[in-house]
């Protein structure tokens, strides 16, 4: 009797076990949403692709033959037939604004102006909606696309709004236009002197202001500028965000802004998950209310203080080892002195941030890397996963120094295609050798993390990964073969930059970025199999469906 009972309670839990712990009992239990039919990209050991997918409690609990992961459909699980279509994990921007890109979709848009008068002729209409002497703002104005590519100056606006101040920013955000009214508002004269890391550039005859505000010249300006609301803000660029394919993103933000996040995550309408960075200079701040690194959870996390250390090139503000090769009098303008700048890093590094350091020119990225370097070897830490952000033109004694010290090459493929003639004219062709040399850094075993810098340049994942794997022009297709060739990736390189290395920034390639068993269900069905089509054809595919922690946050029903 006493064995009977022992037998039976060993028989139970040993099905108990078998229950619990079993590959072939787990298959059976009920999905939320199933993918069925499909060729999910898994890329897993000597797996390239799995037929079908199932989701249950926002995670993938199974992958496998559509036959097998039927058996998890019940009637309350949604179905999805992919119909021999590609799935890949989802889409992980690294660097965009994303506040400021959902507000650009809302303001005076200036991106697609190909002259000034074009940029006259909207600034005019946009003073007919305004009251009386209201300021006009507008961004995204791009010089290098007008004829002959000059800097326009501040007559141009006199001439259609000499009652209205008018403040356009620069595609880059690194420097302003102006007309005489904002500058004489703002008492910005002949003798205003340059501020530390910025330029006023002036007319060389008169050294009257000319209307352009380089780096911390524009901060000069006292016009304040219009209202936004940083929740419709996002809302807007969400929206955007769902139909692009993107799961996650990493986004400048601000302590202000992160409540906005919060409040959106809380109330679940946060449809992608976001990686918020801080500026470095808010540190004492975030020390004080014990905000950290890594903070948060699967859907809002505190990300790494953002330093920079240098502008950009086409405002000439990217710092350089050698002159602007069309400018042999500028070698840009470092944001802090030296020895100030490696201190900073110290810091932040001490207290056990993660830094993300934005750098373009060769001497920027030389003294970020210095400065992760020297933070740690005086602390013995090295886990941090420092960022430079950009690493656009690397010295070639650099290039190996980001895999040697753990350093992730937050890059823009998209910089590259949209700026390498011009590129060129301004290094030189020698030096261009170590402009956005992202097969270099990957072969040497850095982590490369890619995004857009979005509103920069539009958000669309399908522009980097086309302009990853072929190194030319998206509108022109220059130069054919692509643009120093030898640093173009494969596109299954190019889709884990995009997934599985922003991942990775964010330390959290343990739960996506990829496709496993365990992992959030973020995927992204597209129209076609990119992983096989010529390359041209990325720029024309389209996301089907957008799966965020196995909700459809963006589909075809
Ligand atoms: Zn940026």
């Amino acid at each position: 009797m006493i064995i009977g009972r022992r037998k039976r309670l060993l028989l139970l839990s040993f099905f108990l076990f078998c229950l619990l712990f079993s590959p072939g009992c787990r298959q059976k239990e009920i999905a939320d949403l199933v993918l069925i039919n499909g060729q999910i990209f898994v890329a897993d050991r000597s797996v390239d692709f799995a037929e079908a997918a199932a989701v249950r409690g926002g995670r993938i609990v199974s992958l496998g033959p559509t036959e097998t992961v039927r058996r998890q459909i019940s009637p309350s699980t949604r179905v999805i037939d992919l119909t021999g279509k590609l799935a890949l994990p989802g889409f992980i921007d690294a660097h965009c604004h994303f506040a400021s890109g959902g507000r650009s979709l809302a303001g005076l848009t200036l991106r697609e102006a190909k002259s000034v008068e074009a940029i006259q002729k909207m600034v005019a209409a946009k003073i007919k909606e305004l009251p009386e002497g209201a300021p006009v703002f507008g961004s995204e104005f791009d010089h290098t696309l007008f004829p002959g590519a000059e800097w326009p100056t501040k007559e141009d606006l006199d001439k259609v709004s000499p009652r209205n101040p008018v403040i356009l920013e620069r595609v880059d955000g690194h420097s302003v236009w102006v007309n005489s009214l904002a500058l004489s508002l703002s008492g910005i004269a002949a003798k205003t002197p340059d501020p530390f890391g910025g330029e006023i550039s002036r007319n060389p005859r008169t050294g009257e202001p000319s209307g352009i505000l380089k780096e911390a010249a524009a901060r000069l300006l006292k016009i304040p500028p219009p209202a936004s609301n940083a929740e419709e803000d996002i809302r807007r660029a969400l929206k955007l965000a769902a139909r692009l394919g993107l799961t996650g993103i990493h986004t400048s933000s601000t302590l202000e802004e992160l409540e906005t996040y919060r409040k959106l995550a809380s109330s679940g309408q946060l449809t992608l998950r976001v990686y918020a960075w801080l500026p470095i200079q808010d540190i004492d701040a975030c020390l004080s209310q014990g905000i950290k690194t890594g903070q948060g959870d699967e859907m809002l996390r505190v990300g790494f203080l953002k330093a920079f250390i240098d502008g950009t090139v086409s405002s000439s503000t990217a710092l350089l080892f050698e002159p602007f090769s069309d400018e042999p009098d500028k070698r840009g303008e470092a944001q802090y002195a030296e020895e100030d700048f490696y201190e900073l890093v110290g810091q932040a590094h001490g207290n056990g941030y993660q830094v993300g350091i934005h750098a373009i020119g060769d001497k920027g990225i030389h003294w970020a890397l210095n400065a992760i370097e020297r933070a740690q070897k005086e602390t013995g830490k090295n886990g941090l996963r420092h960022r430079i952000e950009h690493a656009s033109l690397i010295h070639p004694d650099d290039a190996g120094r980001f895999a040697s010290l753990g350093v992730i090459a937050s890059m823009q493929p998209t910089h590259c295609t949209t700026d390498l003639v011009y590129a060129e004219k301004r290094f030189g062709t020698e030096r261009c050798r170590g402009a956005y040399i992202w097969k270099t850094l990957a072969d040497s075993g850095a982590v490369l993390a890619f995004g857009t810098d979005w509103p920069v340049e539009p958000l669309d994942p399908m522009r980097g990964l086309y302009s990853a794997v072929t190194r030319q022009n998206i509108v022109s297709g220059d130069p054919p073969g692509g643009w120093f060739p030898e640093q173009r990736l494969s596109i299954r390189e190019a889709v884990r930059y995009y997934t599985w290395g922003p991942a990775y920034a964010s330390f959290e390639e343990n739960i996506k970025g990829t496709i496993r068993v365990g992992n959030l269900a973020d995927f992204v069905v597209l129209s076609d199999n990119i992983l096989e089509i010529e390359p041209a054809r990325i720029l024309e595919t389209k996301v089907l469906y957008t799966v965020v922690g196995g909700e459809v946050v963006f589909g075809a029903d």
